[in-house]
């Protein structure tokens, strides 16, 4: 009961009002649990009355299905043809409610991994081939393409979008295109780019050390490492990708790549070697599912006796140019 009242008014602050004098949430009995966690509209159901396990399961599952009292029962998408626009909506806001309430946070990147067979998002849920492929994209990516969404705009501005489309298309039946034209207007940007990869294809993000080559090379008299390291966009991509270079005596260099190209070669003239790279450590790219490439580490010949002076870290490092291709 009080996740519901939470739910309702966090939504509610969020989206727009929930205009209805009743809700009300059935707990099915145990032998019932195949009419759990369902969405009517001012009617919801939650898990099984027995459920003894610790957590937040019942919470969620009611914050969830609250949830779609805004998206698919007000703001009434088609949930055969365009699920993303329920599904990956309410699963978007149970995450905030969760958040704010209880403080559970999702782990992205593990979800993110979960990605293993990504597809169009406008596609009719009977398209999806299983029950599986289905749940894992208008549910999990649908979800993660909102939050990419977020990561480019922040949490304010994603708040404003939704009430807006909240706003415009309560009691009416919009569609993946009115949502991205709602974006747009309250962003005053163009999403195209952005949708043509994540929504209107299947495109995940997959960026990866392709390699490193260290090569020590005589400067004036002293050794220095050339190191060159070159990245790979195998997939999609939005805004900038921060890449971090460690060198074998504890510096650390930072680089931010905007992707336009598939390939990007860094070059660094420096008196240590490239230890290793990792790219996006933070992962800000939400929709990145494949990280086992995004760090590898030198193979190097580098003679054992040399010893760092880390004492005269006087860097003569320079990030020479990048080369993109
Ligand atoms: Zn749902």
């Amino acid at each position: 009961m009080l996740a519901a009242k939470k739910a309702l008014r966090d939504y509610s602050d969020w989206f727009g009002p929930y205009p209805y004098s009743t809700l009300s949430i059935v707990i099915p009995p145990a032998v019932g649990n195949g009419a759990g966690g369902m969405e009517y509209p001012t009617l919801v159901t939650g898990w099984s009355a027995d459920q003894t396990t610790e957590g937040h399961g019942l919470e969620r599952v009611i914050v969830h299905e609250i949830g779609h009292q805004f998206w698919y029962a007000m703001v009434a998408s088609n949930e055969f043809e365009e699920a993303w626009l329920d599904e990956g909506f309410t699963s978007f806001a149970e995450d905030m409610v969760m958040q704010q309430e209880y403080d559970i946070r999702p782990n992205i990147p593990i979800q993110a991994s979960y990605i293993t067979s990504p597809e169009a998002l406008n596609r009719y849920a009977w398209q999806y081939g299983s029950h599986g492929k289905y749940a894992e994209n208008v549910y999990m990516r649908a979800k993660l393409v909102l939050l990419g969404i977020e990561k480019q705009i922040g949490g304010q501005d994603m708040i404003r979008v939704l009430k807006a489309y909240f706003t415009q298309w309560k009691f009416k039946h919009p569609n993946t295109l009115d949502f991205e034209q709602t974006l747009e207007r309250v962003t005053k940007k163009s999403w195209k780019p952005y949708f043509d990869q994540f929504v209107y294809n299947a495109s995940m993000e997959d960026f990866a050390v392709s390699s490193i080559h260290v090569q020590r090379v005589n400067q004036k008299g002293t050794t220095e490492y050339k190191s060159e390291v070159v990245i790979v966009k195998n997939g999609g991509s939005y805004g900038n990708v921060p890449i971090y270079f460690h060198f074998a005596d504890g510096t650390n260099k930072q680089s931010v790549w905007n992707p336009t190209n598939n390939r990007v070669k860094y070059e660094f003239v420096y008196s240590s070697p490239i230890d290793w790279t990792v790219i996006d450590p933070d992962y800000s790219q939400v929709l990145e599912n494949k990280h086992i490439n995004n760090f590898m580490r030198t193979s190097i010949d580098v003679p054992t006796e040399l010893r760092w002076n880390i004492g005269a870290s006087k860097v003569i490092e320079m990030i020479t140019r990048w080369l993109a291709w």
